[in-house]
């Protein structure tokens, strides 16, 4: 038998051999090689050569206790000793699912009270768009099926999911899209160049809104998905006028709101649901990531009372589940994580003091020559990168730019997300003060190495 050096090499040999990698250009990816990730611990990973990297994106917005979390370690071997999967479809339950529905109940706005589990974000809104046809049929409305959702939103990668969201390359591949879905444009001031003040460009990109539903016909309309902080997008805060009119627009249409939680939720903006934070009332919401800190796989669809009693009272079985739906020993983990963030008071953290110091501390970048704002709540930021700040002027190749600074980032021992030439950070919600000086320094370390690539320093 021959030794096998298990290192860098070997792994990335079998990677590029037989891994596929999602939204990843394979034959670039394999010319290269992939990183090994192979350790995390607290706000930290290590690669396969020994390299410690600050994790700047929570693995994918999901890791928000920290890596290594003994306690949620320990719940999920107990669940699996106790009980490693049974399905929730046939008259059954088990304690971590019904106690989690309970939990989710508890933390999320009022009047969301029924809880429906799933795997992914993606699934979870599969999950909802069902739902939310199925609701109206029952109420006599059969016609009312169209969902409105935004360009640069993003909602997952199923074909629902790809097409509630509106990235255009996801569009563009695997059509056609699912039929009676429409976008509208995404509130990005900073992005556009409208001359607006911020409030106003608001009110304006959220009558988008009743435009569409206009021209589609009320009768039509069944409902409108958004992030409350779009996230894969790049972190778009939407001006302090944009929701408020959403909201007054759904009403006056009768437009069901679903507010997509999978980025936004379990303590990422301060407050338990993007939801709380930017006042909106939501009829559906889907979470994911967070919810169970991405230690197991685990989404689920807060449904609000007019939707769920419509369904359970009068649409006898609902022809819809996954194998894991509820599976135990996700549960046992999400149910774990919340009770820690409610122990630890983790949210008030970061609304009063982690994420007030976090975005304090980005601001002082302000001064940097690539910087022209940065957009933050919580422990959630965007940090759009110029070339010119007065007049703004953007980067013809702000991809290349977006990407040359998130390299430098990795080979400099952070993790930062590059969409475009937004440069995004969300870091798990545990993150020390000493350790946001760290990550922010490292971010001025790398705009510097970047503006240097592009001769602005
Ligand atoms: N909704 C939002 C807002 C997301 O950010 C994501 C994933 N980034 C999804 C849905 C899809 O989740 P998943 O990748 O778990 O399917």
């Amino acid at each position: 038998m021959t030794l096998i050096n298990k290192g860098t090499a070997y792994w990335q040999s079998l990677d590029r051999a037989h891994h596929w990698h999602p939204f990843t250009d394979t034959k670039g990816l394999n010319q290269a090689g992939a990183r090994v990730m192979t350790k995390g611990e607290g706000v930290y990973l290590w690669d396969s050569e020994g390299n410690k990297i600050l994790d700047g994106m929570s693995g994918l917005w999901c890791v928000a206790l920290g890596y290594g979390n003994e306690e949620l370690i320990e719940a999920a071997t107990q669940q699996m000793r106790d009980l490693a999967f049974y399905n929730t479809f046939f008259k059954t339950t088990h304690p971590p699912a019904a106690e989690l529905a309970q939990k989710i109940a508890e933390v999320t706005p009022e009047g969301l009270n029924r809880i429906f589990f799933s795997s992914s974000g993606s699934e979870a809104n599969d999950t909802v768009v069902r739902m939310v046809r199925h609701f109206w049929v029952l109420e006599g409305k059969p016609e009312k099926n169209w969902i409105i959702g935004r360009k640069n939103g993003y909602h997952g990668s199923t074909l629902v999911g790809a097409s509630l969201g509106g990235m255009g390359p996801m569009h563009a591949q695997g059509g056609p899209m699912l039929a009676n879905v429409a976008h509208i444009n995404q509130p990005y001031w900073y992005g556009d160049d409208s001359g607006l003040t911020e409030d106003d460009f608001g009110i304006v990109r959220a009558r988008e809104l009743e435009a569409k539903i206009l021209e589609l016909g009320a009768d039509k309309v069944a409902a409108f998905i958004a992030e409350p902080i779009q996230g894969a997008g790049g972190v778009i805060i939407p001006p302090a006028t944009y929701w408020p009119e959403i909201q007054r627009i759904c009403q006056k249409y009768d437009v069901l709101i679903i507010a997509d939680e999978v980025i936004c939720g379990f303590g990422r903006t301060g407050q338990w649901f993007g939801s709380h934070t930017l006042g909106i009332q939501p009829d559906l919401m889907p979470m994911a990531k967070g919810l169970s800190s991405g230690y197991l796989p685990l989404s689920a669809v807060a449904v609000g009372d007019r939707v769920a009693n419509t369904l359970i009272e009068k649409g006898g079985e609902f022809y819809h589940g996954y194998t894991y739906s509820g599976h135990p020993v996700s549960a046992a983990v999400a149910l774990a994580a919340i009770r820690i963030m409610q122990r630890d008071r983790i949210v008030d953290r970061v609304r009063d003091d982690i994420g007030p110091y976090f975005q304090q501390q980005l601001r002082t970048l302000a001064d940097h020559p690539l910087v022209g704002r940065i957009d933050g709540i919580g422990l959630i930021a965007g940090i759009a990168l110029v070339e010119n700040k007065t007049p703004k002027t953007f980067f013809k190749d702000g991809d290349a730019v977006g990407l040359a600074c998130r390299d430098h980032c990795f080979n400099n021992g952070l993790i930062m997300r590059a969409v475009g030439s937004r440069m995004v950070l969300a870091p798990p919600l545990i993150i020390s003060r000493a350790e946001v000086d760290e990550l922010v320094a490292k971010v001025r370390h790398c705009f510097d190495l970047t503006a240097r690539d592009v001769g602005l320093m």
